[in-house]
């Protein structure tokens, strides 16, 4: 159900801008002129029970609840790696796995010999009886944030930093998880902007799923592209600068996933399935296929497929491909 925005009050462009230059600093011209073009405007509204972040026009409309819950979920998102990531790795081909992940082979967190199918390792997985009631706590205080008419603060989970929190303040782990939630939400008002320049343009793709598809895409692109150049010249590492705004992108996807109607995954009149939208997000995403994004983004697509009680009997020879696999699990059972 579209919920009617109250009480919207303009926020100041500087706001916007800065999280989305803090996002992607390479864009920083690139967002002047859009802005001049455009002329986006993003205003808050009250609070009330569900989501409220939508483009209308030259109109970006969210409120502060939602902004919570998208953070919150971020936050929960990140626990994915401590509870799938064993099935993940034990799903892949054991040899040179820890070196292509950067890590000593005794860090591998491997419950079983590789090429375990996840539904083996998960059988198998103690450790999984304590840490996924933990994640799925965390989505459950997010949904009930959600679903109530205001922000009620003492339903915030202990431990979680709150969206207003300094980062500098933060323990090292929790800086890179607020980073990635910066960056998740850049994702989300790209993709808002973008129907904001069909809109002054009126060039939007005919239909309204093909229109979220390429609003998703060109978030995809608006927070990639320009990484390589940037990347040279401030002497970084162009693949683990690409592979962290990948894990925000995925972030994005769980948070999507978590914080939209169970029944929208299959698709609907106005939106594409929810397999199409992590496709245009993120299929061939140019890192090694053992990149350390692809065994996040695994685990974010496990850990949806497990929140519908499905695990499925799979191994890889990729965690790239173990990606494709799951999407087309979610295809599947959506
Ligand atoms: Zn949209």
């Amino acid at each position: 159900m579209t919920r009617v925005p109250q009480n919207e009050s303009l926020v100041p462009r500087e706001y916007v801008e800065k999280l989305l230059r803090a996002s992607a600093p390479e864009r920083t011209e690139d967002l002047k002129i859009l802005w001049d073009r455009y002329q986006p405007e993003f205003y808050v509204a009250d609070d009330g029970a569900g989501v409220m972040l939508s483009a209308s026009k030259k109109r970006v409309v969210f409120d502060q609840k939602t902004m919570s819950v998208y953070w919150l979920l971020s936050y929960a998102a990140w626990r994915v790696l401590d509870c799938y990531s064993p099935a993940i790795l034990c799903a892949l081909p054991p040899d040179g796995l820890a070196e292509r992940l950067g890590l000593d082979p005794r860090q591998l967190p491997l419950t079983n010999p590789a090429g375990t199918t996840i539904e083996a390792v998960i059988r198998d997985d103690n450790g999984l009886a304590a840490s996924e009631p933990q994640f799925e706590e965390l989505i459950y205080s997010a949904r009930t944030i959600l679903n109530a008419k205001e922000f009620l603060h003492d339903t915030w989970p202990s431990g979680i930093p709150f969206p207003g929190a300094e980062r500098e303040s933060l323990p090292a782990q929790d800086r890179a998880t607020f980073d990635l939630a910066c960056m998740s939400t850049a994702f989300a008002f790209c993709h808002e902007i973008r129907h904001v320049m069909y809109a002054k343009d009126k060039n939007a793709p005919s239909s309204r799923p093909d229109e979220e598809l390429a609003c998703d895409c060109w978030a995809r692109e608006f927070l990639t592209a320009k990484l390589g150049v940037y990347a040279r010249e401030q002497e970084w590492n162009y693949e683990d600068i690409l592979g962290k705004r990948s894990m925000a992108a995925a972030v994005g996807i769980f948070v999507l996933y978590e914080s939209s109607e169970r029944h929208g995954d299959a698709g609907s009149e106005d939106y594409p399935p929810l397999a199409d939208r992590m496709d245009a997000t993120m299929r061939n995403t140019p890192l090694e296929p053992n990149h350390n994004f692809w065994v996040f983004y695994a685990c974010v697509l496990l850990g949806i497929l497990r929140r519908r009680r499905v695990t499925p009997n799979l191994t890889a020879q990729s965690a790239e491909e173990l990606c494709a696999l799951l999407v087309d699990k979610i295809r599947e059972t959506s």
